[in-house]
């Protein structure tokens, strides 16, 4: 069958970023699998994959835009070191979670000062074309339990 809404797909995948730099990858790993049309992947791929079946490969371009978003200055902040939490190294380029008016965000850290740190709240990935070759490994229709659940279940997937 053809990759459509309410598919169940797996597919096998890596990232590079336009400098050819591996960012992520199914490689060694599980596939990853998602359900088709309910927003579990990025649009520009998504798109790319619909109407596809077992077996097809692709090699998607996907502009910010269509991933995580372009890059907001607004999400950069000046934070004192006394709201940070005790004994935590900083150091730049250091990732954490911290909780965030739209919920738990990954925040980066940009910039060390003696008694404060910068934090970047945008996405590692915004502002990135991001380059995904991709194997479909399999296809199938979504049981009426993935969909009230929004998740796949089985391999990939949650077991409960
Ligand atoms: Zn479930």
């Amino acid at each position: 069958m053809k990759i459509q809404e309410k598919s169940v797909v797996a597919i096998e995948y890596t990232l590079t970023s336009d400098e050819g730099e591996v960012i992520d990858s199914s490689e060694g790993g599980e596939p990853l699998t998602y359900i088709h049309g309910v927003g579990g992947l990025i649009p520009g791929l998504e798109r790319e994959l619909e109407g596809k079946g077992m077996g097809a490969m692709l090699k998607v371009r996907v502009a910010p835009e269509d991933a995580y978003g372009v890059r907001d200055d607004n999400q950069i902040a000046r934070v004192p070191k006394t709201q940070m939490p005790k004994g935590a190294p900083l150091e730049v380029g250091m990732q954490f979670q911290a909780a965030g008016p739209e919920g738990v965000q990954v925040v980066t850290v940009v910039k060390v000062e003696d008694d404060a740190v910068w934090l970047d709240g945008n996405h590692p990935l915004a502002g990135m074309h991001l380059n995904f070759a991709v194997t479909v490994v399999s296809v199938r229709a979504a049981t009426e339990e993935e969909l009230e659940h929004g998740h796949v279940h089985g391999p990939g997937g949650h077991h409960h």
